[in-house]
């Protein structure tokens, strides 16, 4: 059998960044559960250069209606620029820990489902279990909002979902919603000596910019407020800003990429719309100077927040699987809002610190795994006492 610790080394050192593919781990995982006697289901992107993966351990009586999902991300994000001590895709340990890219975000967690994976197949579930992997968690969720349809078309409809992302496995049941977007301003270059017959893109850039500056300063100032996250409101920044072509040539081009988090309290929909208006303004001003002036506005990514209520079968679930209580809303994004906005009742809760995610020598600690291999064990043996206290029935202790 293959240990929690060795699974995690294996796909850690399958270079799944999301700019390439995701197949090799995808198979690698295949066929490990074909090996338990399992079908999964591979659901390959419009190109078929990545894929889902869902998998459905059917309860005792060969049902797989109801039932949790484990649910994680393949890929990774990229050491381009970094500086690791050693190879990132050849997991070492020091000092009671797993360096690697993705040994923390978020291989161990599939690591430790692939080693419960045989104690799962052959226990007598009062439930099913679901594994759901996806492709692309990194650059905006885009497997996982694919996933919540395909689940639909297989007729997988699990009650409550796991999602494994590094919390130290304290059960976490909330974060912001994450929104990318980009601004375009197309001016009209003229030479800089001719302001009049051109129109300036990045000036005009720089009134949106200022806007979105504005607009975090409201969110600070009028709230709403949640005081479960350490920054307690909305927050909005532009991080990236590239445009003109010379010292002297009016700028016929500026792009600018502004992101917001949002609290559950607030419609991410409604804020996008108030940007969207103001570079709607933008644009008519743009075009009384030169009516070949536009401006555009793309949206990146929107990844819906979680909000999950304390009160959730849930998070009664984690705690009673032996997940850290926590009131604390975490302020990165998963794909659990995804999920819990499909109806599955969802938590974060996995192994590793969010802090060592995405960075130069990343790591998971070795008792983090074992945390999570406990959390797993007590998955299975709560699904397979004789009178199980389900996830969405029952009442917990504590
Ligand atoms: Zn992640």
């Amino acid at each position: 059998m293959t240990s929690a610790l060795d699974w995690t080394k294996r796909l850690v050192s399958v270079d799944t960044t999301s700019r390439g593919s995701n197949l090799e781990l995808i198979d690698v995982v295949s066929k490990e559960l074909q090996g338990h006697g399992l079908r999964p289901a591979v659901l390959p992107n419009d190109d078929g250069t990545k894929a889902n993966l869902v998998v459905t351990i059917p309860d005792r009586d060969g049902r797989s209606d109801g039932g949790i999902a484990l649910s994680g991300h393949t890929d990774v994000v990229p050491v381009d620029g970094q500086d690791w001590d050693t190879d990132p895709f050849t997991p070492q340990i020091r000092d009671g820990r797993l360096f690697g890219r993705g040994t923390c975000d978020m291989k161990a967690f599939i690591g430790v489902i692939l080693a419960t994976l045989p104690d799962l197949a052959r226990a007598p579930l009062a439930e099913p279990v679901h594994i759901v992997l996806s492709y692309d968690e990194e650059v905006g969720c885009l497997g996982a909002a694919r996933m919540v349809g395909e689940l639909a078309e297989l007729g997988v409809r699990p009650t409550t979902c796991i999602v494994g992302e590094p919390t130290r496995m304290r059960v976490t049941s909330g974060h912001k919603s994450v929104n990318l977007l980009e601004l375009t301003v197309h001016g009209v270059a003229a030479h800089s000596s001719l302001t009049p017959q051109g129109v300036n893109a990045i000036e005009y850039a720089a009134r949106a910019i200022g806007f979105i500056r504005c607009l975090s300063e409201e969110f600070k100032r009028e709230g709403p407020y949640d005081k479960a996250y350490d920054v307690p409101y909305t927050t909005a920044s532009v991080n990236l800003v590239d445009g003109g072509s010379a010292g002297n040539i009016v700028a016929d081009l500026c792009r600018a990429q502004f992101e917001f988090r949002a609290l559950a309290a607030v419609d991410p929909n409604e804020v996008r719309a108030r940007i969207q208006a103001y570079c709607d303004d933008l644009q008519e001003r743009m075009r009384q100077e030169n009516t070949q002036a536009h401006v555009e506005l793309r949206t990146l990514a929107m990844v819906p927040g979680l909000d999950t209520g304390g009160a959730s079968p849930a998070v009664r679930l984690g705690a009673v699987l032996g997940g850290i209580p926590s009131t604390n809303k975490v302020t990165y994004g998963t794909e659990a809002g995804l999920f819990q906005g499909a109806g599955i009742e969802t938590i974060v809760c996995g192994p590793g610190d969010i802090r060592q995610a995405h960075t130069a020598n990343e790591f998971v600690e070795l008792d983090q795994l074992r945390a999570c291999e406990t959390f797993l064990e007590n998955l299975v043996l709560h699904l397979s006492t004789p009178s199980p206290v389900t996830a969405h029935s029952a009442v917990h202790p504590g």
